[in-house]
């Protein structure tokens, strides 16, 4: 059995001003009994330091909503409303719920928890519009994290073999390509343009201590991430590769922006870069109009590995315009059912990006047939950035980034992952699924609301619609 791979995380509060859900304000007819003290388990109420037969002002970071200190408080002294900052954060897919959840994963690392229990509707659009099929939770499902049963969120990026073929020896005649393992099948992929020193720096450490490796554009691969090469993947147009020459000698994965050139010949690209780099390469496509059968003719020529990047809401790109564009589990299903009818699924790495905003965004992309996923803003997201999505996007890092120490800084997108990676094994473990690789395509353990809308009422409707006629 191989090592147990495990994400160490570690307390790291950032002194920022975070937006809540609620704020919890303590009246005047408080009588300091204490009482709200021994209630919250999350320690939102406290004496004041320097009095202690006073209380401080309530701590509404750590509350978890759970309301049973409003509820036992003898006197009716504590009132809990909305936030004004909190409505105003976010927008119809970076909801302020995600965000707050997020902080506080890369606070410390844990699974989240509500507290209140879940009273939001039971679909929506996007992942939202679909759920796993939990029906092995009735095992023990923390087993998968706590030890007796291994389960593995490795994945491997590279071209396989279709079939093999043995000589008239039986030995085995096929060249197996090569493939470059990571422990968990999240990529790091760079959040904004011009990142300042440490926030790149903290990039590359975070992705080098969770064995993965972040797509970062070459021209940022400068001497002070130069020994983590084997954890970058150097971004570039074809055009560029010879200006990049020494950075792809050292990668392991090279990933080149999508343009026609690329699609036409694909193999004279791939024997330009075999010169220079053994680095395998991935074809960087936005996931406009049609991918599915961009996808389909590179995976012909010989691509090996293909990330697909829809916008920051998982959105298609270009070609439909407004409400008819594509989301990103609409795409990642085209582009697999298209390989899997080309009979070429099996060939090629799949990499789905652009509004994986949650872990269980992570298993549900896979579900739906990509290979792996990569993320950008949850990361800004560890470091209190906030998003807002309305007029347009807008990404507001906290003040005084550039002065937060490499550890914490680093360490907060380490508890994110360790945040979601126990999420992803909780989910894995109660689908029955042991091994990362096989939630590729497994649509078995998904459930589509507009396939079971379709076969529940699908009838009924149409019979209407025949009478109206
Ligand atoms: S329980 Fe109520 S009265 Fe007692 S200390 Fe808390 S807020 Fe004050
Ligand atoms: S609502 Fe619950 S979690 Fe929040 S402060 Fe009160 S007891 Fe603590």
């Amino acid at each position: 059995m191989p090592k147990k791979y495990h994400i160490h995380p570690k307390a790291t509060p950032l002194d920022l001003e975070y937006v809540c859900k609620f704020k919890i304000v303590r009246g005047e007819n408080c009588i300091n009994c204490g009482k709200c003290t021994k209630v919250c388990i999350y320690e939102a109420h406290k004496r004041r330091k320097d009095d202690p037969r006073k209380m401080a002002d309530p701590n509404t970071v750590v509350c978890r909503n759970c309301f049973r200190c409003i509820q036992e408080c003898p006197r009716g002294a504590l009132e809990k409303s909305l936030d004004n900052d909190f409505t105003n954060i976010g927008g119809a897919f970076w909801k302020p719920d995600m965000l707050i959840s997020l902080w506080k994963q890369a606070e410390d690392g844990k699974v989240p928890v509500s507290g209140a229990g879940y009273r939001g509707p039971f679909t929506g659009t996007g992942f939202d519009s679909m759920w796993t099929d939990m029906s092995e939770i009735v095992r023990p499902t923390r087993d998968g994290i706590h030890g007796r049963e291994y389960i593995s969120t490795s994945v491997d990026l590279g071209r396989r073999l279709n079939h093999l073929t043995f000589d008239t020896n039986g030995q085995l005649a096929s060249k197996v390509p090569d493939t470059v393992d990571l422990s968990i099948p999240i990529l790091f992929d760079t959040p904004v343009d011009n990142l300042i020193s440490n926030v790149k720096v903290a990039l590359v450490k975070a992705a080098a201590e969770i064995n993965t490796c972040i797509i970062m554009p070459a021209v940022d691969i400068t001497s002070d991430v130069e020994e983590y090469s084997n954890n970058i993947i150097p971004c570039l147009a074809p055009t560029e590769i010879d200006t990049y020459k020494a950075v792809l000698k050292k990668a392991r994965l090279v990933s080149i922006e999508y343009s026609d050139t690329v699609l036409n010949d694909f193999p004279g690209l791939k024997e330009k870069i075999k010169k220079l780099s053994d680095a395998l390469t991935i074809i960087r496509i936005p996931a406009m109009k049609d991918v599915e059968g961009i996808v389909a003719k590179l995976t012909h020529s010989g691509a090996e590995i293909i990330h697909i990047v829809a916008d920051y809401r998982g959105q298609e790109l270009n070609g439909s315009a407004g409400s008819d564009r594509r989301l990103l589990k609409d795409i990642i299903r085209a582009v697999h059912l298209r390989l899997v009818e080309d009979r070429i699924r099996d060939e090629i790495t799949i990499i789905a990006s652009g509004g994986i905003a949650m872990a269980e965004h992570v298993p549900k992309a896979m579900l739906c047939g990509a290979d792996l996923t990569a993320i950008d803003i949850p990361l800004m997201i560890a470091l209190g950035a906030r998003v807002y999505e309305e007029p347009e996007k807008l990404l507001i890092l906290p003040e005084g980034l550039a002065k937060i120490p490499l550890p914490i800084i680093t360490q907060r997108m380490v508890n994110l992952m360790a945040a979601w990676h126990s999420q992803i094994l909780e989910m894995m473990g109660a689908m029955g699924i042991r091994e990362a690789r096989r939630l590729r395509g497994e649509t078995g353990r998904a459930i589509f609301f507009e396939e079971i809308d379709k076969e529940t009422f699908g009838r009924l409707f149409k019979r209407r619609e025949a009478v109206s006629v």
